[in-house]
This record gives C-alpha cells, sequence and structure tokens, in this order.
C-alpha cells in the first residue's frame, strides 16, 4: 500500500481506539516500515536489500522491538499502548503474508535472500508505483485512506490554521464543537 492507504486507516484506527492518542507517532508508526526500507533500497544498502523495498523494516522482529520501544517510552508518547498496537498494521496492510516476502517477514531468522527487485532509476519506481496503484486492493486502501482523512480534516475543521497548528504542536485531534459546526451551517 503507498502513503494515504498507511497513514490515514492507521490514523483512523487510532482516534477510535483513543481520543488522547498523540497522532503525529500515529502517522510515523503507520509509515516506519517503509522509513527504514526505502532509504536501505536507494541509498544505503541496495545490494543486500536485492533491489527490494520490503525487507528488515517490513520484519516481524523490527515491528516487534519498535512496539517494545513504543511502550518504554509511554512517558513521552501520548497513548503509546495505541500507538505500539497499530504498528502491526502496516505488515497487514502491504499483504507481508504472501510467500514472496515471507524471508523479508522472517528476517532474520530465514537469512538475508529477500527476492530481487529489478526497478532500476525513476523509470523502475514509477513502474513500481503505476503496479501499485493498478492492484484493486491498493487502490481501495488508498481511497479508504484518503477518505478517512478527509473526513477527519472536516470533523476537526483542520481548514483553519489556528488549529492546524495545535494539531502539529499537541498531536491531538479534537473535534470541532458542534455549537461551532452548526452556526457555520
Ligand atoms: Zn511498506
Amino acid at each position: 500500500m503507498l502513503l494515504f492507504g498507511h497513514v490515514g486507516l492507521t490514523i483512523g484506527l487510532a482516534r477510535v481506539l483513543s481520543r488522547e492518542v498523540d497522532v503525529r507517532w500515529v502517522a510515523v508508526a503507520s509509515v516506519l516500515p517503509d522509513v527504514i526500507d526505502k532509504p536501505l533500497r536507494y541509498l544505503m544498502a541496495p545490494a543486500f536489500t536485492q533491489s527490494n523495498t520490503r525487507t528488515v523494516g517490513h520484519s516481524l522482529t523490527v515491528i516487534l522491538v519498535s512496539m517494545l520501544v513504543g511502550l518504554l517510552l509511554r512517558r513521552t508518547i501520548r497513548g503509546a499502548g495505541v500507538v505500539a498496537l497499530v504498528l502491526p498494521l502496516h505488515l497487514l496492510l502491504d499483504g507481508m503474508w504472501v510467500p514472496d516476502l515471507r524471508v523479508s517477514l522472517l528476517w532474520p531468522w530465514a537469512g538475508n535472500g529477500f527476492p530481487p527487485l529489478n526497478e532500476v532509476g525513476l523509470p523502475g519506481l514509477w513502474n513500481h508505483l503505476v503496479h501499485d496503484l493498478c492492484d484493486p486492493v491498493n487502490l481501495a486502501g488508498e481511497l479508504g485512506g484518503m477518505l478517512v482523512l478527509g473526513y477527519l480534516w472536516c470533523w476537526c475543521g483542520l481548514s483553519s490554521a489556528a488549529r492546524r497548528a495545535h494539531v502539529w504542536k499537541t498531536g491531538m485531534l479534537v473535534p470541532v464543537p458542534r455549537r461551532e459546526r452548526l452556526q457555520k451551517v
């Protein structure tokens, strides 16, 4: 899945589970496997990853360690339990259970033999994007994520710069009070 699917669906679920949760951390958690794997693939270790974009960061081991770190930071992260709980959602949305991705899912216990992807340069990146968007499940996820983000945008009145700044500063998604919403209508 791509950006909007991951961020939108994960923030939506986390906000349903907790009103207090810090959505800035939820946003980071929703894309953490890609934040780890994309630089590995494109900058740091293309040979190690065999040009595959789902490797170390998409493993159960790294997700479990990240969940543990999240829980240990519970004094710093508001709603750390929920942030830890939604971390594995990335693997679910990426469909990491298919046989092709098993080496990544079970890394390092199943070795480093990631299935090679031969996508070179910008055309390779473009093909990857088009391939992802042609998959109906991916497309539905992206649209679903956009819908959730759009709903939260309206519900929390984020067209107002002051309200956006508040989310940026506190990580709280606070709905516009009903009275205010009715006044606008
Ligand atoms: Zn991913």
